[in-house]
């Protein structure tokens, strides 16, 4: 093979690996925003009072809140001591 047609060839994985680059950038960006979007509504909607409200509806349908088993579900009828310490403290 010619030095000139190793080049284009390369030249083209190069470019097809640029656009896949561009591909994941795209898609990171989109998640990026959505993630943006959900803590926001998550936490600021009215900056504590809201977030606060949010946790504790996530807390009687039986989801923990506290940074220890976040989001997985609480055993049915059991108070969890560190949510229940995570909604005091905000
Ligand atoms: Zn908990």
């Amino acid at each position: 093979m010619k030095l000139t047609e190793s080049i284009i060839e390369l030249e083209s994985r190069v470019q097809s690996l640029l656009s896949e680059i561009r591909e994941i950038k795209m898609h990171v960006y989109a998640l990026e925003e959505q993630n943006e979007k959900l803590s926001s509504k998550l936490f600021n909607g009215r900056p504590e009072q809201k977030g606060q409200q949010k946790l504790k509806e996530l807390y009687e349908e039986g989801s923990h809140i506290c940074p220890f088993y976040f989001a997985k579900i609480r055993e049915e009828g059991e108070d969890c001591l560190f949510c229940l310490a995570f909604l005091k403290e905000r």
